[in-house]
């Protein structure tokens, strides 16, 4: 079974930030950890959660 369950793709709502560029992009959660989106403007795979950036700023 998957270590997250699909609820969490829910919560993150798809959206995700590429680590080098700061590119928002939509994908499902799966294609992004298969590594299969790549980011349009430098082209790497590496994207974390946008609503998690969210909860880390609302921690401050
Ligand atoms: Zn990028």
């Amino acid at each position: 079974m998957a270590k997250v369950p699909e609820a969490m793709a829910r919560l993150f709502g798809r959206k995700w930030v590429c680590r080098r560029c700061k590119t928002v992009i939509k994908g499902d959660s799966g294609k992004i950890r298969a590594g299969e989106i790549h980011c349009p403007k430098c082209g790497q795979r590496h994207f974390r959660p946008k609503s998690k950036e969210k909860r880390i700023l609302k921690g401050k």
